[in-house]
């Protein structure tokens, strides 16, 4: 833009330097025509003058004539000032005032003489080498009685002239000068009011081009230039507006992918992975850096998973297909593979999307083994029934003593059956969490005891000792039908379990005790259960999984004692309603210890 700047300053200085230039050289010109000519109309004045007081008529030979004239030659040019020559019709000096005559060319040659001969006046400037200068020379012609006597020619030197001349030259330099420097700056200030709004359109253009969306021309002048920065104002205005809504729309896709629960995965047309969201890497184990910008089959995944993408690149169809995935953790995903294709139907990619479905294949899986147990449990009792009834028909019932023991197997057989319905249905109760919560403050102590009381025979029984150590001065807030459930199902398993002679004791004690110090028992804010006994306890390899439904570490045992295999899943889902956890300890022989954590306050 400086070029442009200088370009202009320079055509402004020509053109003002030129045309001073060109006016300087007429008026030079008009000046030295106009000096020549009054210099020339003094002298024709003064030859007439001359011509009308000299007799032009001398008789007597030509030395006399030569003497005659020369002596009034130079008379004349004290009285002129001027050199004065008279010459001859026939060219040749009679008279000069400067110099000898004899020694002068003939004159009928030149330039004034000729001019004055045919016009009456004659005049030429020459360079005279004689006395090396410029001169003017204007002549007349003399007449006499319709005859031609000769010229009478005065010449005078234009040094005055030239001198004038020279300084109205030296006058116009300095003057052109002047104007050459005040033209310069006036010229720049010019170009540089022309160029500035141009250079600031072009810097913002500039900035614009390197993103800058914020950059603006702002107010100018309202000429061309002006409207120019406007439009580029507008310009960039509903760029940066253009830009925010894209800008905006690309985060909102961005946190739409990010926060999905769906693994997002995307592939070019060059085959590389060019999108990742957080849950992909999450179920693929790998980070999104790992992975960008890698060929899909140069990542280290699964071979499957590989030849899957390989196989709906190749088919340009929708795949959808179901694979365990062993890294970083064993899980089965729904694989759904899209091809994309762009506005003009071209292929661009792969779209994969990944959905984890471990859980909801695992919950499948125990539904229908729940469902496999249950008829399984159901029969039992069923066939037990079943087959006595048939038996006691078949004639039996004649025998008292058989029939009674007979009849005596199918109630209990059906009190199980009904146990195991019931705690069935209680099971799908609890996990369909149809019934809500009702939570009320409980005096621990009592409750306990009330507890105790209702296993009080089943112990006895049993000759097995109840103890309870619980502070008076604990209270929780629970739901104590369902509490009720969770110490009734532990005491009474604990009575299972425990021999003759044996103890089941329940403890109660403050935990998350956040103090402490102090033992106030205003500062736990949760309770721990611990349910002990001293029985047969649990192997260890059972001890993970007896709180499955259906689970029992000895079947016999466990139905001989009229269990349903069910009380520990009920107790530890009734623990999780109450927000609480559950765990165990045992060892063979010695014993088992439950214990319970619940919050204090819902
Ligand atoms: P069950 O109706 O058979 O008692 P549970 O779900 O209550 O079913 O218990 C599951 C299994 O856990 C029992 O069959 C038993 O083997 C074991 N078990 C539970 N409580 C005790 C305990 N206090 N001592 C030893 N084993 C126990």
């Amino acid at each position: 833009m400086n070029k442009f700047r200088a370009r202009l300053t320079v055509i402004f200085i020509l053109l003002i330097g030129s045309s001073v230039l060109a006016a300087g050289i007429f008026m030079a010109k008009m000046l030295e025509d106009s000096h020549v000519e009054a210099l020339k109309n003094n002298m024709l004045r003064e030859l007439r003058i001359i011509r009308s007081t000299i007799d032009w008529n001398k008789a007597g030979s030509e030395d006399e004539q030569i003497r005659y004239y020369m002596e009034q030659a130079r008379k004349l040019k004290d009285f002129a000032d001027a050199r004065v020559t008279y010459i001859r019709a026939d060219g040749k000096v009679l008279a000069d005032s400067d110099h000898d005559p004899q020694t002068m060319d003939n004159h009928s040659g030149r330039q004034e003489i000729i001019e004055a001969g045919k016009n009456g006046v004659g005049s030429a400037i020459r360079y005279s080498d004689t006395i090396q200068r410029n001169m003017l020379y204007v002549a007349i012609p003399l007449q006499d009685g319709g005859g031609l006597r000769g010229y009478l020619r005065l010449s005078m030197s234009l040094q005055d002239v030239d001198l004038s001349i020279r300084q109205v030259w030296l006058g116009l330099i300095a003057g052109l000068l002047a104007v050459f420097v005040l033209a310069g700056l006036i010229s720049y200030r010019i170009a540089f009011g022309i160029t500035r709004p141009i250079e600031r359109i072009t810097r913002v253009a500039h900035q614009i081009a390197n993103l800058n969306y914020k950059a603006r021309v702002g107010a100018g002048q309202k000429d061309e230039i002006g409207q120019l920065g406007q439009a580029i104002d507008r310009m960039a205005g509903s760029l940066q507006l253009q830009m925010n809504r894209i800008l905006e729309n690309e985060s909102r896709l961005k946190s739409v992918l990010e926060n999905m629960i769906s693994g997002v995965m995307m592939i070019d047309r060059d085959e590389k992975i060019v999108l990742l969201n957080r849950s992909a890497e999450d179920i693929l184990g790998f980070s999104a850096q790992e992975l960008l910008g890698k060929r899909f089959n140069e990542a280290k995944q699964q071979f499957e998973f590989t030849q899957l993408i390989r196989e709906c690149i190749d088919s340009r169809e929708h795949i959808r297909d179901e694979m365990i995935f062993y890294f970083p953790t064993e899980r089965i995903l729904e694989i759904n593979l899209s091809p994309i294709s762009q506005a003009d139907d071209e292929w661009a990619g792969v779209l994969i999307v990944l959905h984890d479905i471990t859980a909801v294949r695992r919950l499948e899986r125990m539904r229908s083994e729940f469902v496999a147990n249950v008829s399984h449990e159901l029969k039992t009792p069923i066939a037990a029934v079943k087959g006595f009834a048939e038996t006691l028909l078949a004639g039996a019932l004649n025998d008292k003593e058989t029939a009674r023991s007979f009849l005596q197997i199918i109630f209990d057989e059906s009190e199980r059956l009904n146990r195991l319905i019931g705690d069935i249905l209680e099971l799908s109760k609890i996990e369909s969490r149809r019934i809500p919560m009702q939570f009320s403050p409980i005096h621990l102590q009592t409750f306990v005891s009330n507890c105790m009381k209702v296993m009080k025979t089943e112990a006895r029984k049993k000759s097995i000792d109840l103890e309870m150590q619980v502070d008076a001065e604990l209270y929780m807030e629970a739901d104590e039908d369902r509490l009720r459930q969770i110490l009734i199902n532990l005491l009474s398993n604990g009575i299972n379990y425990t021999p003759e002679g044996g103890r089941v004791r329940v403890r109660v004690e403050p935990a998350g005790i956040s103090d402490p110090g102090s033992g106030d028992p205003a500062e736990y804010d949760r309770l721990r259960f611990i349910i002990s006994d001293t029985g047969i306890g649990i192997p260890k390899k059972d001890l993970p999984r007896i709180f499955e439904r259906f689970y029992r570490v000895d079947k016999a045992r466990s139905r001989s004692s009229g269990g349903t295999g069910l009380g520990l899943s009920i107790v530890k889902h009734l623990v999780e309603l109450h927000k609480g956890t559950i765990r165990v300890e045992s060892e063979v022989g010695m014993g088992t210890r439950f214990i319970i954590e619940l919050p204090v306050i819902h």
